[in-house]
């Protein structure tokens, strides 16, 4: 059929089917009133921050959140009036998230907003009660001022939920829960709001002693050379065997372990034992790598981490240069003055620095060039959706032309196979981590590895 429609038409035929196709889909995934996203599209795109989330072992939170006194308006003052009074929401709610955050509407004064990439609990609770004052602040409307009184709840993955549904359900409960206690709150869902979490508690007691029953290990990826193929360092990747569970990955039990304050006990383990192993691998005779531990924000606003570090240094015997902290974007920008400070400190010590993840917070590279650094990770969602026609090969060729302006060493995270290591050498990129290249290994797989490659 193609071959007889001249070449040109065909084109124009193509493009114009397209858009009316995107125009379908629009309609079919957004509101009419509010021109905000509806429940459906707010489902998926909550599964894809889910997915990426359990990726990067980072968490993301659900608010669910309701006018209140929206049908006395619509009563009294009439439709147009409650039909003005939810645009003003819906554009106030609009302008409080960060890009990439979706605010959507879910039912008829309902609103439920998806943040992609939330540092801590707390973060998600600040907003929530942002949205609570920008909600009650009065709307004119027809000459009247009108005021709601609105009822928020957040759930949070993956504490709350491992799926969109269990998340807007348990946001949606701890709403229900404002709404019957008085309005004009906002708050954090809680088992007895359904009575059906126990297995977190559980999970908490056993995370506990999970360092002492020796049950945490670490796993080993290398990271590569773009140019050579060579083997160049690693990352010490943490793991759970759980007596009942099996394997458990961090994003399993990393947001556990920072909620309960576990994380500092679980990070000097991780510290003491990648050091303890890269050592060991330097004392077998093997050529030494550089380790990378990754760094959570608690761990970052300890007093003492640099004298913490330098004692791990002291007691493995492990030289500074052979460790690398790899720390998240939004980590470090958490509080950056402090950050500043900190890793300024561990640089002079000897010690390498990166920011992991790179992308997928504030992706600021001109406020990043005053944090000492060596090296920017780039997120491996920006490898993975090379294909198609999407912008994300351009952005990647932007980071790395300015992180290598900034003197900073490139990795490409996530790269899975030749299509995209042959993107990443395009780019000029420095270094890649992927499955393309090896999983994370134990570490006697890991050291079998190096041994053959010696
Ligand atoms: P990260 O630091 O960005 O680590 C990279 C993650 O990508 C690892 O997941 C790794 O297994 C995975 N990965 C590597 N290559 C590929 C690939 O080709 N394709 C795909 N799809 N994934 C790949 P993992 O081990 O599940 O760790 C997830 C996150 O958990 C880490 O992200 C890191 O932020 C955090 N994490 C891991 N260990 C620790 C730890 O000891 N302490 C702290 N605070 N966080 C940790
Ligand atoms: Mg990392
Ligand atoms: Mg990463």
């Amino acid at each position: 059929m193609g071959r007889a429609i001249p070449g040109m038409i065909y084109s124009t035929m193509a493009a114009a089917l397209q858009r009316a196709n995107a125009e379908l889909q629009n309609l079919a995934l957004h509101d009419s009133l509010t021109k905000l996203p509806n429940r459906t599209l707010l489902e998926d795109r909550i599964e894809q921050a889910i997915a990426s989330c359990k990726r990067a072992g980072s968490g993301c939170a659900v608010l669910c959140a309701d006018l209140g006194r929206f049908k006395t308006v619509n009563d009294s003052l009439g439709r147009p009036a409650g039909d003005a009074l939810l645009r003003t929401a819906a554009e106030r709610l609009r302008a409080m998230v960060r890009l990439g955050d979706t605010v959507s509407r879910v039912g008829s004064d309902e609103f439920a907003i998806l943040l992609r990439n939330i540092g801590k609990t707390e973060d998600a609770l600040a907003l929530a009660r942002k949205v609570i004052d920008e909600l009650s602040a009065p709307v004119r409307v027809h000459a009247h001022e009108l005021r709601v009184a609105p009822s928020v709840g957040v759930s949070i993955y993956p504490l709350h939920g491992d799926s969109a549904e269990a998340l807007i359900a348990n946001a949606d409960a701890a709403m229900y829960h404002v709404k019957i206690s008085g309005r004009n709150a906002a708050r954090l869902f809680a088992p007895e709001m359904s009575n059906c979490f126990p297995e977190r508690l559980a999970l908490e007691n056993d995370l506990r002693e999970a360092v002492g029953r020796k049950e945490l290990e670490l796993h080993y990826q290398p990271k590569v050379d773009v140019r050579s193929g060579k083997t160049t360092g690693m990352e010490a990747l943490a793991r759970w065997r759980h007596p009942r569970k099996g394997l458990l990955l961090p994003a399993e039990f990393i947001p556990l372990a920072e909620e309960t304050g576990l994380i500092i006990s679980l990070g000097d383990w991780v510290l003491r034992e990648a050091c303890r192993q890269n050592r060991a691998w330097q004392n077998d005779g093997l050529a030494p790598l550089r380790v990378a531990v990754n760094i959570s924000a608690s761990q970052l606003q300890q007093r003492d981490l640099v004298e913490r570090i330098a004692a791990v240094l002291q007691d493995s015997g492990l030289e500074p240069q052979w460790l690398e902290l790899e720390i998240t974007e939004s980590v470090v920008m958490q509080n950056p003055t402090e950050a500043i400070d900190v890793l300024g400190r561990l640089k002079r010590m000897g010690l390498q620095i990166s920011i992991d993840d790179f992308g997928t917070g504030y992706s600021s590279l001109s406020y990043l060039r005053r944090f000492p650094l060596n090296t920017l990770k780039i997120d491996a969602s920006f490898i993975q959706d090379i294909s198609g026609d999407n912008n994300d090969a351009t952005i990647v060729q932007a980071i790395v032309s300015l992180a290598h302006s900034l003197k900073l060493q490139v990795v490409a995270e996530g790269v899975e196979n030749e299509a995209q290591l042959r993107f990443v050498q395009a780019t000029g990129s420095d270094q890649y981590q992927g499955y393309l290249r090896s999983e994370p290994l134990p570490a006697l797989e890991f050291g079998r590895l190096l041994m053959l490659a010696a």
